[in-house]
């Protein structure tokens, strides 16, 4: 039987974060703090496993109790208790409950790549700092950050504008660590800063998949060898003392050099200078954990990887995947030591852009497919996200490694919590047509599907509370679905509805006003307006 509640009272024994966590949330949709409401005990206990819960409910005597083993595991249980209520408009019901989890892999992080003046480079920080509680809640452990974007810079370390960028991610950096979250960054092995010297550039990449954007250095080349050593030991100076946790090394796009004493890059330039980098991490961060991507691998840099393993056991974790299907070689051999699998699912770009540029991305379907193909091997992913347009992505693939759960169930209880007042089975028909329509051209969209996508977003429009219709979430979501005609049916994204939805996505991932300054990459992550 449900008990309505319209207040609250916490009492957190041990930990204030997940306290101010749940009380921002309770109160943003209404609730008032009272002596008389449902009081809801917070607390971590050492005896329960690391990042687990136990949630106990007990409306009857209006009693909410919440444990986590760690800070972590009690926003965890935070996050379920949350989703676990029925919400309504000041309040809501609340039935029995008592439910113990923890999660199945080991490592669930978000990667917020914040370059080309992207969301994750421009919003300011207690917005971002927000989304990514709000990950926690579904289930994060871990946020990659990228520090030092030099893609979007030049060689010169007193620059203020590269200054005010590292002094702003080590701000989140912090900030994260303190509740927990475990932090990575990356270590740029030859990927290298805008001014480059021409002479000290890598040969190109051949493969397109590996990409040649931005500024490579030769390693093999004595003078390009010393300079990126010389900038790798001037970041590892700036950023030795924050508390990073993961240093990641990724191979290509960007990165990369064809040239006979690089080749083959993966297994040979790559690895050496990741190798040689590594140690001069562990000697002034003994406790180090070295991630090493193999991007875009083929099976002979495979192979050398994993010869060079079993010689030099140095890295903690391997990351793999692929723009489509997994790459065959990790599913079919195991990794030198039980080193662990770590998937990067491309939850951001894969199939439409600009990425983000109309909307919301949702892709159960597709994510399923890919899930089941390494549910067996994976013990983690890292999700590449290029802003806040593919959180039902976000979710869904935090929830697979959470504990295995399906997408279908992850999206009702994002409705049911994120958008109280829609039926969640309708909320789950629209994402369906939303997949279904996710390409770039009018003629590979099936016909009438828009149009129907619009038609049953319209229909969750009007059931919303004010709150949730107004909603980022949401809003991405409608935008979305009123793009998809345009682009799609009306091809064209000049009209006056469209413009104004585009204009409206500019404004909620908090992006400047165009100029040519922002680089051309800007472009791939803007909705298609040059205002
Ligand atoms: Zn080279």
């Amino acid at each position: 039987m449900d008990r309505e509640f319209q207040s609250f009272h916490i009492t957190a024994s041990s930990d204030p974060v997940a306290g101010r966590i749940l009380r921002e949330r309770l109160t943003e949709r209404g609730l008032a703090e009272e002596q008389s409401g449902l009081k809801i005990e917070l607390a971590v206990k050492p005896e329960l496993a690391a990042e687990s819960f136990a949630l106990h409910c007990e409306p009857e005597r209006a009693h909410a109790s919440v444990a986590g083993g760690d800070l972590l595991g009690l926003l965890y249980g935070v996050g379920k208790f949350l989703r676990s209520q029925r919400w309504r408009a000041g309040g809501f019901g609340c039935s029995a409950l008592k439910l113990a989890e923890k999660p199945e892999r080991r490592l669930r992080q978000v990667y917020c790549a914040g370059h080309f003046h992207n969301f994750w480079q421009v919003a300011p920080e207690p917005v971002q700092r927000r989304c990514l509680e709000d990950l926690v809640l579904w289930g994060a452990n871990s946020v990659h950050l990228l520090i030092l974007p030099v893609i979007d810079f030049d060689d010169d370390w007193e620059n203020p504008q590269l200054k005010a960028q590292m002094d702003k991610m080590a701000a989140l950096v912090r900030s994260f660590a303190a509740i927990g979250l475990k932090i990575s960054t990356d270590v740029y092995v030859n990927q290298s800063f805008r001014n480059t010297p021409k002479e000290l550039y890598a040969r190109p990449n051949t493969d397109p998949r590996r990409g040649n954007n931005g500024r490579n250095v030769c390693i093999s080349k004595p003078e390009g060898h010393e300079y990126v050593m010389r900038n790798f030991r001037n970041y590892l100076e700036r950023v030795r003392d924050l508390p990073i946790h993961f240093w990641r090394f990724w191979p290509y796009d960007e990165g990369g050099c064809t040239c006979e004493a690089c080749s083959p890059w993966g297994s040979n330039g790559f690895l050496r200078t990741a190798e040689e980098m590594a140690r001069e991490i562990r000697a002034v961060r003994p406790d180090a954990r070295f991630i090493v991507s193999t991007w875009t691998f083929d099976r002979q840099e495979w192979e050398g990887l994993a010869a060079r393993m079993r010689e030099n056991p140095w890295i903690d974790y391997v990351v793999a995947d692929g723009h489509g299907d997994f790459p065959r070689w990790p599913l079919e051999h195991e990794l030198p030591g039980g080193v662990p699998l770590i998937t990067f699912p491309e939850i951001s770009m894969w199939g439409l852009g600009p990425w983000g540029g109309f909307g919301a991305t949702v892709l159960p379907r597709h994510f399923t497919g890919l899930w089941n193909q390494v549910k067996g091997k994976a013990q983690g992913c890292m999700l590449y996200s290029e802003g806040i347009y593919e959180d039902l992505n976000k979710v869904i693939e935090l929830q697979f490694y959470w504990n295995d759960r399906p997408a279908e169930a992850t999206l009702r209880e994002y409705a049911d919590y994120e958008l109280y007042g829609a039926d969640p089975e309708e909320f789950l028909a629209l994402c369906r047509l939303l997949e279904l329509d996710h390409v770039n051209d009018p003629d590979a969209a099936p016909a009438g599907l828009a149009q129907k996508a619009l038609a049953l977003a319209k229909k969750l429009d009007a059931a919303l509370p004010e709150a949730g219709r107004r909603s980022w979430r949401w809003r991405l979501i409608y935008l979305r679905a009123v793009l998809d005609v345009e682009r799609l049916v009306g091809r064209t994204v000049q009209s006056e509805t469209a413009v104004a939805a585009l204009r409206e996505l500019i404004a909620l991932y908090g992006l400047p006003k165009y100029s040519e300054e922002l680089g051309p990459m800007h472009r791939a992550i803007r909705p298609p307006l040059y205002e």
